[in-house]
């Protein structure tokens, strides 16, 4: 469908969970986030209605994200119920790894089309500060594991702190130069712990690749559901992303809506209001009047965001949900991104 702007609205980025097995240090704090009780999270049953429901309104593509989404069991089945339904083109996965290469048999034959992993170092002893104790050799077999199925999209995410040093960035965009996947730099939002470290831009980055790699050539067409500009260094089997989603405002072509684990449904990234789609399915509305509350929160989608701090917002005051889809208080997330399900 399209939204208020003309925006096509296809793909869906559904959290499962908010826990996580890392605690990384601009996604968490230490202690980690106080967590939803098991009652108030949706069921499998409850997010395959929303996602069947959502069809009907032309989604079409499903991102599974969290916290990290291996960590809620069983979820190769909830894959495999969402892969399904008529009308669902493509499943993708967004996961930190670790749990990656004993679940990744099971993902792929559930019809995991492509995983997103995110690994912010290859150098061991930084990956364990950054994610406040995870083993680097972990997330990396849980890559090895993704690649040896030929048929299966696989990207890496990094995201680049300041302060970090830029020999880092080489050796993860590396990986691509032998490797049938993508490596992908993504700009850190201020969204929760992510506003106490400042962002690197893409264009710095691909500043300190160029030298060391040579100029690359820009790919044309458009990869995955995101607004991701991919370019390919000489020599290079796989291709090298910037989101630049705090340099470069491309909410134009935002094309996405989020469902939080507890069945928000929010329609941007920076905004803490959403339809709570959890009352409407546990009141006992019928599909009818859960699809209208979903077209409403996507149609009165925000033109933008204001990251760089472009636009006014509103006053910040925390989260709240919106009950049935409601006119939309645009208030400034408040929550991690590990709570939104990033
Ligand atoms: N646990 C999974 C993972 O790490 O891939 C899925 C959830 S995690 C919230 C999804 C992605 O969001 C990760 O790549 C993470 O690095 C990224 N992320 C977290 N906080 C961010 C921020 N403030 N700005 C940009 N990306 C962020
Ligand atoms: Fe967990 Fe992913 Fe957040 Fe790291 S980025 S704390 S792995 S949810």
């Amino acid at each position: 469908m399209k939204d208020q702007y003309g925006r096509s609205i296809g793909y869906m980025r559904v959290s499962v969970t908010d826990r996580c097995n890392l605690r990384c240090i601009y996604c968490m704090p230490a202690e980690g986030v106080p967590c939803v009780q098991h009652g108030d999270i949706l069921t499998f049953d409850e997010i395959t209605r929303l996602c069947r429901i959502g069809t009907e309104i032309g989604i079409s593509r499903i991102k599974l994200t969290g916290g990290e989404p291996l960590v809620r069991r069983g979820l190769p089945e909830l894959l495999r119920m969402i892969k399904e339904l008529p009308g669902i083109e493509q499943v993708t996965l967004t996961t930190n790894g670790i749990l990656l290469k004993e679940k990744i048999n099971e993902l792929v034959s559930n019809g995991l089309d492509a995983v997103n992993i995110s690994i912010d170092t290859l150098e061991a002893g930084e990956y364990r500060r950054i994610t406040r104790g995870g083993r680097l050799e972990e997330a990396l077999a849980g890559m090895e594991a993704a690649l040896r199925f030929p048929d299966l999209r696989v990207k890496l995410n990094c995201v680049p702190m300041q302060g970090m040093p830029e020999e880092g960035y080489v050796r993860l965009a590396e990986l691509a130069r032998d490797r049938d996947m993508d490596v992908r730099f993504i700009e850190m939002m201020p969204i929760g712990m992510g506003r106490e470290y400042g962002y690197v831009s893409g264009e710095q980055i691909y500043r300190i690749l160029e030298d060391v790699f040579g100029r690359a050539e820009e790919c044309a067409g458009s990869f995955g559901n995101g607004p991701a500009v991919y370019v390919r260094f000489p020599g290079f089997r796989g291709k090298t992303g910037f989101i630049d989603a705090v340099s470069h405002q491309f909410c134009d072509r935002c094309n996405r809506v989020r469902l939080t684990s507890e069945g928000c449904l929010k329609p941007c990234l920076q905004y803490g209001d959403g339809t709570d789609l959890r009352l409407l399915l546990r009141s006992g509305a019928d599909d009818g009047k859960i699809r209208e509350a979903m077209y409403r929160a996507v149609y009165k989608k925000p033109a933008c965001h204001h990251f760089g701090g472009k636009t006014s917002g509103a006053s910040g005051d925390g989260a709240a949900a919106v009950s049935e889809g409601e006119e939309i208080q645009q208030k400034d997330e408040t929550r991690d991104m590990s709570q939104i399900g990033g």
